[in-house]
């Protein structure tokens, strides 16, 4: 997933009780790693296998009604079976292929967890069938009236399954650690396209049933569905586009380099093993960037700016095909084995494909947001580590800039000591070893120490002396377990930002704006700059700005986020028109979240924010609202 939880009060509340417990225990440096505190499934008795699922969407009441067939193998001879639910309704269950129902009961609801739902079985059960309905509040389903669509016309669904919301729309062991096939069956009214994280058609089917088949073994937080009037169009013989025809055409053009980025990610990490690669382009409502539903990737449309200069989050979307979903974190405090590496090999890609210039300037823009998230969080917080310890949290709390970059400068500090030729065959091995299966942080580091640190073959003279000295030179455990940022982490340089502070100094000093040196400047010339600039802009400073690079009419969604926050600061009145505009056309998180934190900070701008957040709040998703209710201290 592309998104990053902004750091707010909200998590300090938590973050305190967390200090307060690890302090008083010192055992911590020994966390037992595959023990899922996100689930009520007995996962180590029954083992489900695979899913069939029957649903019927209902977009009138919002609601959809189904039945979820679940084959086990019961390993323990267990007389029951737990599932994980949440605002669900459960009619009646049954055993194997005989309509004879059984006992089941709901437990007690548990924040952000919900209720177990534990079913009767015998040793001998195969299977249970449990016959259910959603809830309109079920929060992975965003039900989007026509109006909230490109066309207008017609209503639109998609799911969220990450992190624990796929038991919301399927009672199903949610826990990453465990994998599934499924098969669906889909009605949905006619005339509306259906797709899931599956082998799909590219046809409408004319009377809405859609049948899905999804052979691949997947964690259950990649089970989605997406469903609206969109269409498709092939970019390779092997990738495609989705999405409304208004934008069906724009999207194509976009994402065009697709294929190229699936070469450069296959020459270093081993064959793509999904068969087909889909990107939907959902409404503008989506709060994420981007979620790497397996097949199909989801995006947000803000990262169509016309120029294809957003493409990174594709290539990231892309790299959870090896990293997250062939390879997948066992539980959700390594959530960094699957945001880490994959941030990692975005940016390998995107050197690959567009040259390392580019490359730079990505982990430049990276590690400014990791240090500026360690600086907030406090070097000595625990959730600075990469082996987080959730236990009674939300695990959305761990997507913090922690996993994604920390762990992808981890990986960057390997490569570097290693070499690049080295590690990269350490990785393709690594994918091979472990594909469709699970991996933690401990499992990690004793299988690199087994294969790079006590390597026998390895040709290099005075072999004990080197191991030692690789040992301390990496610092493995500190990157780990240990809080803030280690001192052997990568400096990064990057010509191309030296020369973006170059033209800053120039145009403080005196240069007009016009004068300064920005022929081909990409989207990340840009944010570095903006992102450099004094926070003490005169007014006439931000006009002179605004009118010679047209900030405030750029259609680039970074672009024109950055500047906002720049205009909130200065109270450049002149932007506030399109930051309203920005605020009610899209809801994604990433945008959303310091815009309205920054207007939060003067009493008028509170205003400001509330005034437009009583219009906009209906069409955001819960994942966004939630964590702007908090900023903005909404009572419904
Ligand atoms: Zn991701």
């Amino acid at each position: 997933m592309k998104i990053r939880n902004h750091y707010t009060k909200l998590m300090f509340a938590s973050l305190l009780v967390c200090l307060i417990f690890i302090a008083g225990c010192a055992s911590e440096d020994v966390p037992d790693h595959d023990v899922d505190v996100h689930t009520f499934a007995n996962v180590d008795d029954v083992v489900v296998t695979h899913m069939d699922l029957d649903m019927a969407l209902n977009f009138d009441d919002q609601i959809i009604s189904g039945r979820a067939s679940l084959q086990f193998n019961n390993l323990t001879g267990s007389e029951e079976i737990v599932l994980d639910t949440r605002d669900l309704t459960i009619e009646r269950v049954t055993l194997d292929d005989g309509g004879e129902e059984t006992e089941f009961s709901l437990g007690e609801f548990v924040d952000y967890l919900g209720q177990p739902l534990t079913i009767s079985i015998t040793p001998e059960t195969e299977k249970v069938n449990v016959y259910y309905e959603t809830s309109p509040e079920a929060a992975a389903l965003q039900w989007l009236e026509p109006e909230q669509t490109a066309g207008g016309e017609h209503p639109f669904l998609f799911t969220q399954s990450q992190a624990v919301l796929a038991r919301t729309w399927v009672p199903c062991q949610d826990a990453p650690g465990r994998r599934i096939t499924y098969n669906a069956r889909v009605e949905v009214p006619e005339g509306l396209m259906a797709v899931m994280s599956a082998e799909n058609q590219q046809e409408r089917s004319p009377d809405g049933v859609y049948e899905f088949t999804m052979p691949q073994t997947i964690p259950t937080y990649l089970l989605a569905l997406s469903v609206g009037d969109f269409d498709y169009s092939p970019l390779s013989d092997r990738i495609g586009v989705y999405a409304e025809p208004e934008i069906l055409e724009d999207a194509a053009w976009e994402f065009a380099d697709t294929e190229e980025m699936m070469k450069a990610a296959e020459n270093m990490y081993g064959a793509y093993r999904w068969g087909q690669y889909d990107i939907m382009v959902l409404p503008p409502s989506f709060p994420f960037g981007g979620m790497e539903n397996a097949r199909l990737t989801f995006v947000t449309p803000t990262i169509i700016a016309g120029d294809r200069s957003l493409l990174s989050l594709i290539a990231h979307e892309l790299a959870h095909s090896w990293a997250g979903n062939l390879v997948t974190m066992a539980t959700w405090n390594d959530f960094w084995i699957n945001e880490g590496f994959t941030s990692y090999m975005t940016n390998r890609i995107m050197e690959e494909v567009y040259g390392r210039d580019y490359a730079e300037m990505l982990w430049h823009l990276d590690y400014q947001e990791l240090i500026a998230t360690i600086e907030e969080m406090g070097e000595d917080n625990p959730d600075t580590r990469l082996h987080l310890d959730l236990k009674g949290r939300d695990p959305d709390d761990g997507m913090t800039a922690i996993a994604y970059i920390k762990g992808a400068f981890f990986l960057k500090m390997l490569e570097n000591n290693l070499g690049r030729e080295r590690f990269d065959d350490f990785l393709l091995q690594y994918f091979n070893s472990f594909a469709f299966q699970t991996m933690t942080s401990e499992a990690f580091l004793s299988y690199f120490r087994g294969i790079v640190l006590e390597d026998p073959v390895r040709e290099v003279p005075a072999d004990d002396m080197e191991e030692i000295d690789l040992e301390e030179q990496l610092k493995l455990d500190e990157w780990v377990y240990g809080t803030g940022l280690p001192d052997n982490c990568p400096v990064i340089h990057s010509d191309e930002f030296a020369k973006v502070e170059d033209q800053i100094d120039s145009w403080i000093a005196g240069t007009d704006a016009s004068d300064m040196e920005v022929e081909n400047w990409t989207t990340h010339h840009w944010l570095h700059f903006l992102m450099n600039l004094s926070e003490e802009l005169s007014h006439e400073q931000m006009v002179e700005l605004d009118n010679t690079f047209n900030f405030t009419e750029t259609e680039n969604s970074e672009i024109l986020n950055a500047w906002l926050l720049h205009a909130i600061e200065h109270r450049y009145e002149e932007a506030y028109p399109a930051l309203e505009e920005f605020l009610l056309s899209q809801g994604r998180r990433k945008f959303l979240m310091p815009l309205y934190s920054k207007l939060a900070e003067t009493p008028e701008g509170m205003e400001m924010a509330q005034e437009i957040y009583r219009e906009a709040r209906p069409t955001y998703h819960p994942i966004s609202y939630q964590s702007i209710d908090e900023v903005l201290d909404w009572q419904n």
